[in-house]
């Protein structure tokens, strides 16, 4: 009957089987037709996708879109290797590549970092049990999970390991849990294990849903992923790394089959080795690089944020998921207590033909009111706002991490959908591996001996200070008593310093990504004047000057009132 299906998905269409990949051509009604060939094209095969097949009805998720008209940038010598993408993964290859001796670049095509998934994501550092014993997703995620502790604490990222729970159901469903275990086991996610009904009911107090018990994952955390980002960045930076944004690799120049060149929109960079980190448009940019061995299809995820209020109510992650979902793709989402104390419900998880649009959608919402019905204190009154993020997913749903087989000098770090946060560590230790052993073909490459893994400026450690130590930072740093985000409580000296920092942000999100001002439940309403008069002064930009999200989304048009 499968067999049958599969037929018919992929009747009318051609397929072709190359070194690398099966591609497929053909024509289809619409994206959701041309998804199911592929779907069912990975499962007669280990190789990945290429999915050729036009949609009849012109649906096509498009190519990259490049910031124009921007002042050309100097690129001095040759770079050791040029990492495309500053989202996650991006930046935590060039942190990993700053602790050798090297000249690397990474670029990112919007004015800021994790522009995309990675700062659309609900900041879970993952167990690694929801993925398939023996993928590269269950690998990379145990290992990257384990990174996080020191991590978090080298770059000075609020992070909390506060443990999540899978809800049984029903009675019958504890069955499951030697199969549960088994899969931890295998996967090597260390702790798991049974929670009866009554210790249930002490751990979370305010479950309103009947679990019959939980199957408990001690190492799973959770973290402000944008700052993250951000901090992985800043640490390569001053590490002697360095950062170009609205920088966006167009095409590549060869020598037989190695890339020498990128050609940008800002000028060409001349490289050794180039990493494709590039998410959603990983697959274009492969193809650009002379390696179009794979195709993405898009998963958008959408979230609830609820108010601080309800953080006091859950003290772990959970969700009750359905016993068919344990096979599903998507982890089906929950309530996720934030480290700032905010909770957040989601993610939902539905195929778009779309890269990067990221509308939210009242089904939406009202599928995520299952989540939030599981607690008895929480109520969509919380909600304070919504948003939504795509994951960019291979075929076969597992990340693909090699080095390119046709192309001598290019590694490939994509389809990093979900847990794609939780797992960058370990993947950027892999890039590494790969990047140190070819360079090491011409010459050795030595360790940076000057390397520091602490983030080193102070306006984090404000909030890990005792009162006395606060007292002292306070009488030499008086703008950190100047709270200017009431919400988040973010002072005026914070919000400096991240003006100051590198890569420094050139929007309001930017700040919002760094400091978290502007995150809470006024949404800016009472700080975004106060932050535009601080960005122009620090920054000795025009209001006019200033923007909300990219050079597209200007605040202020003009005076009102006339200018001298
Ligand atoms: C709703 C949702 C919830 C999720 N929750 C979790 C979670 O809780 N835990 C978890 O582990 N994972 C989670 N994920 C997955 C996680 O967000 C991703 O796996 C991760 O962010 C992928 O990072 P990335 O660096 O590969 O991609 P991205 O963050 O998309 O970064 C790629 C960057 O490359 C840039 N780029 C593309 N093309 C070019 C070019 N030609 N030149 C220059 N730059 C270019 C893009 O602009 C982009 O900024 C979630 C995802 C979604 C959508």
């Amino acid at each position: 009957m499968k067999r049958r299906k599969k037929k018919a998905v992929l009747s009318g269409i051609s397929i072709t089987e190359t070194e690398n990949s099966l591609v497929l051509f053909g024509e289809a009604d619409d994206w959701t037709e041309k998804l199911s060939a592929g779907t069912a094209a990975a499962k007669l095969t280990k190789k990945p996708i290429v999915n050729r097949i036009v949609c009849r009805n012109g649906e096509d998720p498009g190519g990259i879109c490049m910031p124009m008209n921007l002042t050309p940038e100097e690129f001095d010598g040759v770079y050791d290797a040029v990492i495309v993408g500053g989202g996650v993964v991006g930046a935590a290859v060039l942190r990993e590549l700053s602790k050798w001796k090297l000249k690397t670049l990474l670029i990112e095509k919007e004015c800021d970092l994790a522009f995309h998934a990675s700062g659309r994501n609900d900041g879970m550092i993952h167990p690694g049990f929801a993925a398939k014993p023996g993928s590269k997703k269950a690998y990379y995620n145990v290992r990257g999970n384990a990174m996080y502790t020191q991590l978090t604490k080298d770059l000075k990222v609020p992070f909390v390991r506060q443990g999540s729970m899978i809800l049984l159901a029903h009675p019958l469903y504890r069955l499951v849990v030697p199969y549960m275990l088994y899969r931890a086991k295998k996967n090597g996610v260390p702790g798991c294990r049974y929670v009866s009904k009554k210790e249930l009911k002490k751990i979370e107090p305010n479950l309103a849903c009947r679990a019959a018990g939980a199957f408990l994952m001690p190492t799973s955390g959770q973290l402000f992923p944008q700052k993250l980002v951000c901090a992985l960045a800043e640490n390569a930076v001053s590490n002697g790394a360095e950062v170009r944004l609205e920088t966006a690799a167009a095409d590549f120049r060869f020598e037989g089959n190695r890339i020498v060149e990128v050609v940008t929109n800002r000028g060409v960079i001349k490289t050794k080795a180039v990493i494709n980190a590039a998410g959603g448009w990983a697959d274009v940019v492969a193809a650009k690089a002379g390696d179009p061995f794979f195709t993405l299809h898009f998963r958008k995820g959408e979230d609830l944020i609820l108010d601080k209020k309800a953080g006091a109510f859950i003290k772990k992650i959970y969700a009750m998921p359905r016993l068919s979902q344990l096979k599903s793709k998507s982890k089906g989402g929950g309530l996720v207590p934030t480290v700032e104390g905010n909770v957040l419900v989601g993610p939902t998880a539905h195929e778009v033909c779309s890269r990067d649009d990221y509308s939210t959608h009242a089904d939406d919402i009202e599928e995520l009111g299952k989540h939030i019905r599981l607690n008895g204190k929480l109520s969509a009154g919380q909600i304070i706002t919504y948003f939504a993020g795509i994951r960019a997913c291979s075929y076969h749903e597992d990340f693909i991490v090699e080095p390119s087989k046709r192309i001598g000098n290019l590694f490939h770090l994509a389809a990093v959908q979900s847990p794609g946060l939780a797992s960058a560590p370990a993947l950027a230790e892999e890039a590494a591996k790969w990047l140190i052993a070819l360079l090491s073909e011409k010459e050795p490459v030595r360790p940076n001996e000057n390397f520091n893994p602490v983030r080193n400026d102070r306006r984090y450690d404000f909030d890990l200070m005792n009162e006395e130590e606060k007292d002292a930072f306070l009488k030499e740093n008086p703008l950190y008593g100047k709270i200017v985000c009431r919400c988040e409580q973010v002072s005026e000296g914070e919000i400096r310093d991240v003006l100051r920092g590198s890569p420094a942000p050139m929007t309001l999100d930017g700040i919002r990504h760094r400091a978290r001002a502007m995150t809470g439940r006024c949404h800016g309403g009472f700080c975004t004047p106060r932050i535009v008069k601080i960005m122009t002064d620090e920054l000795n930009l025009k209001v006019t000057e200033v923007y909300k999200k990219n050079r597209l989304s200007p605040l202020f048009f003009g005076e009102t009132k006339g200018e001298e």
